[in-house]
């Protein structure tokens, strides 16, 4: 961390109000200031280089300084740095993005809306969903479900569905009509004995508990990430989307695949939905859409949403839904970019190749007397830390021990993300077998230091 002397650290504290951050903790430890990034590494202020185990937030597929994006947006910016897409207006970066979307779809799907975020993109989910259900003549379907440390963003409706109490208490959120059904953490809810398939049909019932127990004619929508990122990477049981979707079908109920971690290659395919066999009918996307260079949110949707919207909209006459920067030219000039590289570079055979390193690199440190289970697909990975391995009991979270450890890979060089005693890696896509040894010979000092630390701690 920069020395409180330092004057970016201390304008910082001065200034800055910091999205996610402990605030108090903030005001003596400040900022770690990052001034420059190369490939898969960026460096702070005072020169030293970190591996970025996680893109940034999940979010820089090609690294960070992919000269390609960055000529794409001062051509751009230099042609037609703003237009809109309000009132029938258009540009052709929104047209040819949307096109370009289109065709990668997972599912058939008719049309494409842009926002800035993944919070924004979720958030218009929300909307065209009730917008929807008005349209076809059924005011009261409008609850949604999603799930127990589920991730989808910090808006209002966003911040409601996503299943983590951080993001609700003092907020006065969870919105109304959104609920929150099993997370689907095989390791932390499986019960002894029960198989994942098991466990996979048990939390469908459940599911379907909750919607008989709602009224499945006011329920109208379930949302889920393929992979739950921002909840502690946490991969679905095997069978569960099968299942899950077999229920939503029986009541009538729309699946929004979240893929704003998972789209564009993270998992091995272009779309987590793939991976997973999900068929939504709405899609979200966000950050590697653009390889995280500029803003930029894709919702995708089916042709009877659309149709619904075309339907509701008429009795007024205006689709009162949209953002200044909706489809901003700049932002998609880069995602234009941004996936024409991913097709030439084959980004998905390089996702997939280099999981042959990740994987069973994570894997191995399952041996480990700290780890409780280890977790991941493709370029996304999960380690747990637990105080008992054979009990699976957590450390008391009051010694940030996930936090510890990542304190420690600073220092060894390697930015992870503590998430409660869970370390995320989401590596930008473009890194190689030798970064990926890098990095992992990183975490194993970092573990190695943790481990020494509870010991001179007490703890173990
Ligand atoms: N959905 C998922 C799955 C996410 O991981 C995130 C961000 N981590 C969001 C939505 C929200 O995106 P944003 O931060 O761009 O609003």
């Amino acid at each position: 961390m920069t020395h409180l002397g330092n004057s970016a650290g201390s304008r910082d504290i001065a200034y800055h109000l910091h999205p996610y951050t402990n605030l108090k903790a903030h005001e003596t430890t400040g900022p770690l200031v990052i001034a420059s990034g190369k490939g898969v590494t960026v460096t702070d202020e005072t020169g030293k280089d970190y591996i970025e185990g996680v893109a940034g937030l999940w979010c820089t597929s090609l690294g960070f300084d992919e000269p390609r994006l960055i000529d794409a947006a001062i051509r751009q910016m230099r042609t037609l740095p703003f237009y809109h897409a309000f009132a029938h207006k258009s540009h052709e970066p929104a047209i040819n993005l949307a096109e370009r979307l289109i065709a990668l779809a997972p599912v058939p799907m008719s049309k494409v809306f842009f926002a800035c975020s993944g919070s924004e993109a979720n958030d218009t989910a929300v909307k065209l969903i009730w917008y929807y259900n008005n349209a076809l003549g059924r005011p009261q379907k409008k609850k949604i479900i999603a799930r127990q440390k589920a991730y989808h963003g910090v808006t209002v409706a966003a911040a409601s569905l996503t299943g983590l109490p951080n993001c609700h208490r003092d907020f006065d959120l969870p919105l109304q009509g959104i609920l929150h059904t099993d997370c689907p953490h095989y390791y932390r809810f499986g019960q002894p004995g029960e198989s994942e398939a098991d466990f996979a049909t048990r939390l469908a019932g459940n599911l379907e508990a909750l919607i008989l127990q709602e009224g499945p004619d006011t329920v109208a929508a379930f949302f889920a990430e393929p992979v739950m990122g921002a909840g502690g990477v946490i991969l679905p049981p095997a069978t569960y989307f099968e299942k899950i979707q077999a229920v939503l079908k029986k009541y009538d109920v729309l699946l929004v695949a979240d893929e704003v971690i998972c789209g564009y290659g993270r998992t091995g395919n272009m779309w987590g939905s793939q991976t997973y066999g999900m068929k939504p009918d709405i899609l979200t996307s966000a950050k590697a859409l653009t390889s995280a260079y500029l803003p930029l949110s894709a919702v995708l949707v089916s042709e009877p949403i659309y149709q619904a919207c075309v339907a509701e909209s008429a009795k007024i006459g205006t689709f009162g839904h949209g953002y200044t920067y909706s489809g901003h030219p700049v932002s998609c000039a880069v995602a234009l970019e941004t996936l024409k590289i991913y097709e030439e570079r084959d980004i998905v055979g390089h996702v997939r190749a280099m999981a042959q390193h990740l994987q069973p690199g994570l894997r191995a440190f399952r041996d480990h007397p700290l780890v409780g289970e280890v977790r991941g697909i493709g370029l996304i990975g999960g380690v747990e830390l637990v105080a008992d391995k054979m009990t699976k009991r957590p450390f008391d979270p009051s010694l940030g021990v996930g936090a510890k450890l990542v304190s420690f890979s600073h220092q060894h060089g390697a930015i992870l993300r503590p998430i409660g005693d869970s370390i995320g890696f989401s590596p930008p896509l473009i890194i190689t077998e030798q970064e990926i040894e890098t990095l992992l010979f990183r975490f194993e000092k970092s573990l190695a230091d943790t481990a020494d630390w509870l010991v001179r701690e007490g703890v173990k």
